[in-house]
């Protein structure tokens, strides 16, 4: 279908990819700004333990999964292990224990309980000029976080595409879903699903070593299996030459012209797992909700994560 005439297709994408190229790099987060988000993970530590006893507070989303913008925000998730001896809390008690506890310390500003969240947190802005996202007992975050970091670890192209776009949806103001646009994680799916079409990436969540039948490793009710042993993916998967051949330009290109003409938003879904675009008929959520944009997660296959979009955004 990209071989159609096209009045908006590129003559050059040399200069797109060098320009893309440059950017990325000026956009990576430098050491200093990791050292100042570590000294946070540990404040957040200390004081998560000092309320309820044994913790575990990791970084998910792009602080763990390598792909941060300079200056952007840290994800965090509180894992209490009452075998331990820590105490037993619901999410919205979290939230509001947690959040009290950091209102008394001067180092935090902008503290918001987000208690009626699908997933509650808090959000808060540490004084080194830090903003942080705390969750508490979210499994399938830790798991959706390590499967982004696998696809980035197959190709570099996955980070440079990644970072184009989310600093672009930033720049449009299309990139909050509280005001009804997608999440950077939203994005980082369309993104994998271009890769996954164009034979960049494979689809890790059916790659079984052996070939054999694709395990169930529960989580939270949903199987969060996927082939992560990048080091010999080669084994079972090769990008195919095209693939290979094609420049940060191209695949950017593609990727405006797949959302802007190909992919049909009244009735398909975007799916990572199955990278080709399935027909609504097959996705009752689609019909039944009327939703407008459909991203299935990665995991939680009945949660549409392109949700938050309005018609205006
Ligand atoms: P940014 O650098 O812009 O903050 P990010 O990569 O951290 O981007 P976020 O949208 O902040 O992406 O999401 C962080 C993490 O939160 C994701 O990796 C994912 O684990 C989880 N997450 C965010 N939005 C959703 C969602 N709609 N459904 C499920 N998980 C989500
Ligand atoms: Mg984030």
């Amino acid at each position: 279908s990209d071989r159609k005439y096209d009045p908006y297709r590129p003559t050059s994408f040399d200069q797109i990819t060098k320009d893309a190229k440059e950017f990325c790099q000026e956009l990576m987060p430098k050491p200093e700004e990791e050292t100042r988000k570590l000294a946070l993970l540990q404040k957040l530590s200390d004081i998560t333990v000092e309320v309820f006893g044994e913790a575990e507070v990791l970084p998910f989303g792009s602080s763990g999964n390598g792909l941060a913008l300079a200056n952007a925000d840290m994800d965090v998730c509180v894992f209490l292990n009452p075998k331990n001896g820590s105490e037993e809390v619901s999410p919205v008690e979290f939230v509001e224990r947690i959040g009290d506890r950091l209102e008394k310390d001067p180092d935090f500003e902008n503290i918001l309980q987000l208690k009626r969240a699908r997933v509650p947190i808090v959000k808060l802005n540490h004084v080194n000029g830090i903003a942080c996202d705390i969750g508490y007992q979210n499994d399938l975050a830790i798991w959706n976080t390590r499967l982004l970091r696998a696809y980035c670890r197959i190709d570099e192209r996955v980070r440079d595409m990644v970072v184009i776009i989310k600093i672009w949806a930033k720049r449009r103001k299309i990139n909050n879903p509280y005001t009804g646009s997608l999440s950077s994680y939203a994005y980082v799916l369309l993104v994998i699903h271009v890769l996954q079409r164009r034979g960049v990436l494979p689809n890790l969540q059916t790659i079984v070593a052996g070939n054999g039948k694709v395990p169930f490793w529960d989580c939270q009710g949903f199987n969060r299996y996927f082939f992560e042993d990048i080091a010999n993916l080669s084994r079972y998967w090769q990008p195919t030459p095209e693939s290979q051949r094609q420049s940060i330009g191209e695949l950017l290109y593609e990727f405006f012209r797949y959302y802007a003409s190909e992919f049909r938003y009244a009735n398909h879904v975007e799916d990572t797992e199955q990278a080709q675009s399935a027909p609504a008929a097959d996705s009752k959520p689609v019909v039944k909700n009327r939703y407008l944009f459909c991203i299935e997660d990665p995991f939680e296959l009945n949660h549409n994560v392109g949700r938050p979009v309005d018609r205006y955004s």
